[in-house]
């Protein structure tokens, strides 16, 4: 059976955890089924980091879970799960699943296609991908059941594939991104047969829908260490063809230090806790491109604005089928780029309207990022800096002083 590990030895402090996410567990085992937080959560209390979201198992089927709280719905996608919500907090609930078997369908490469069966406890954490990922607090006794070794796994720092590791990765090769992601989140060090055999089996992301490894990819250059887990990548071999934009900017002169700024500013602002917003985040991975495409139209004669607006359109063409990009980033992508050259010119009518715009405030972020890459005049940056950040009475003072 599984290991149950006190509070002493794990560690976690109750007043640590969501209020809410104890409250979910703690009704559905006042209903009689078993209910504990999972996954990322644990693992970040044991080693001190902040959870970004609190996730719950239980052997409660999705059909069961709603009626029991105010706000739940049942969401359908791969498969099926229960968003609790309390206010701005989403409790994801997932009924425990049996791990990969004979009758799930796979496709020819042995990837998983469809798998929503359900299991028991121990099942559930089979089909977990790392030891460290598959750990139980139960809010109620404070215990951490442990199936795999997780507990000593993240003490010791190595992330370890439940299972045989190329079976696991064949059938989501998604998994050796996330070893990648972890490794460095947590300073940890792969376990060496967890490893080996990622490198030969890169290619298996090729099969990987463009959403999903969308969704992974942004979930690691949101995890606070997007730098160095993209060097990590690149010395595995799991770079090219997995993000085809940083194929792309790695490969344009310059496009790597104006990566490296992006990146670098989003890495301190997920570690002090303030929210990155994706649309920037792109806008800023594939600006060096979409300049580059632009000037040479600039210089075949059309004129500016048009061609940023044709050079946009190209690349998030390209995107949008590479990497699904999804429209609500493309749109809010478009106005961060296309407010750039209207910070060339001052005219303080055109500016009262400019503040008008949902995105303005990031697109003035933006123009830091250009002025931190010697693209625009650092001084005339900060002017915009500072009208951003002022109230109105500001505004107006300042655009007087322009006059
Ligand atoms: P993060 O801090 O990035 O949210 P996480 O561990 O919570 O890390 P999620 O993607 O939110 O990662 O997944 C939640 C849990 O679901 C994981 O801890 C793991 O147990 C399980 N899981 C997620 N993706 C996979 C996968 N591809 N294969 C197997 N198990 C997975
Ligand atoms: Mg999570």
């Amino acid at each position: 059976g599984p290991q149950r590990i006190d509070k002493s030895r794990h560690g976690i402090d109750r007043r640590n955890v969501s209020r809410h996410a104890i409250k979910v567990c703690e009704v559905l085992q006042q209903q009689g089924f078993e209910a504990y937080i999972v996954g990322g959560a644990v693992r970040d209390l044991i080693v001190g980091l902040e959870p970004k979201d609190f996730d719950v198992a239980t052997n409660a089927t999705p059909e069961q879970i709603p009626p029991l709280f105010r706000r739940a719905r049942i969401i359908g996608r791969r498969f099926q799960l229960v968003h609790v919500v309390f206010g701005q907090e989403i409790i994801e609930t997932s009924t425990f699943r049996a791990p990969a078997s004979e009758h799930q369908q796979t496709d020819d490469h042995g990837r998983i296609l469809r798998d929503n069966e359900f299991g028991n406890h121990e099942q559930d954490a089979v089909r977990r991908d790392f030891t460290i990922n598959a750990l139980y607090y139960d809010p109620s006794t404070e215990q951490v059941i442990d199936f795999h070794h997780g507990v000593e796994d993240l003490k010791k720092r190595v992330v370890r594939m439940i299972g045989d590791p190329q079976t696991r990765y064949r059938e989501d090769p998604v998994r050796m991104l996330r070893a990648v992601r972890f490794a460095v989140k947590l300073s940890a060090t792969i376990d060496p047969d967890t490893r080996a055999p990622i490198s030969a089996m890169a290619d298996l992301l090729e099969n990987v829908p463009a959403s999903r490894l969308f969704d992974e990819m942004l979930k690691l250059l949101t995890c606070g260490h997007a730098m160095d887990c993209i060097r990590q990548l690149r010395q595995d071999g799991l770079h090219q063809g997995l993000l085809p934009l940083l194929d792309v900017v790695f490969e344009q002169p310059g496009g790597e230090d104006f990566i490296e700024l992006a990146l670098d500013r989003t890495d301190h602002r997920v570690r002090a806790g303030k929210p990155v917003s994706p649309s920037f985040l792109f806008a800023a991975l594939l600006w060096q491109q979409v300049e580059a495409r632009c000037k040479v139209m600039v210089q075949k004669g059309e004129p500016y604005v048009q061609s940023l607006m044709s050079a946009a359109d190209s690349v998030l063409d390209e995107q949008t089928v590479k990497l699904a990009i999804q429209k609500r980033f493309a749109s809010d992508m478009r106005e961060i780029w296309f407010m750039q050259p209207r910070f060339e010119r001052r005219l303080p009518k055109s500016i009262w309207r400019m503040f008008e715009q949902p995105r303005f405030r990031a697109a003035v972020d933006f123009l830091q990022l250009r002025a931190a890459a010697h693209q625009f005049d650092s001084v005339l940056a900060q002017w915009w800096m500072d009208l951003a950040n002022s109230d109105d009475a500001g505004r107006a003072q300042i655009l007087e002083d322009l006059a």
